[in-house]
């Protein structure tokens, strides 16, 4: 399968993006995040709000594959503690719990602030996160799909 805007095949496209930090930490004076906050890859905590990373999954239309945006979501701190307690163990049959979106997601309005459904993975997989505003485009293309063009232009 071909992308229509380029002629790339839809195996050398990139199909994720991921974000380092929730916005607001990202856009903190450096001084200030080496005071409030606790960062990696996966986790962070900002005074006493709490963060942690997983992707929400776009499947792109007429193929296997899904477009990833691995971003941060803020999660309750009674979650966040019993993720990070079992962070090397399957969480994938613990109930799913609630988040918001702390990153900007470009080419959609007003991402910061979704409400997302997390369900956590196994010991290898990211929590994967399930828009659940039914009027918000992102919550609609996670039913629906995007087509391969459009997918593509999330990474231009
Ligand atoms: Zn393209």
């Amino acid at each position: 399968m071909k992308c229509g805007c380029c002629g790339k095949y839809i195996g050398d496209i990139s199909f994720d993006k991921s974000y380092k930090m929730p916005d607001e930490v990202w856009a903190l004076p450096e001084a200030e995040k080496n005071n409030r906050t606790q960062i990696d890859s996966d986790l962070c905590r900002l005074d006493e709000r709490y963060f942690l990373r997983g992707v929400a999954y776009i499947p792109v239309i007429d193929s296997e594959k899904s477009y990833g945006w691995g971003v941060w979501v803020e999660v309750s701190e009674q979650n966040f503690f019993e993720y990070v307690d079992n962070y090397e163990n399957d969480n994938s049959s613990r109930p799913s719990f609630l988040g918001v979106v702390a990153n900007k997601i470009p080419s959609y309005e007003n991402t910061l602030s979704l409400t997302v459904q997390v369900q956590l993975g196994n010991e290898t997989q990211r929590p994967t996160f399930t828009f659940i505003d039914k009027e918000h485009l992102l919550t609609q293309e996670q039913v629906n799909g995007v087509s391969i063009e459009k997918a593509h232009s999330f990474s231009n």
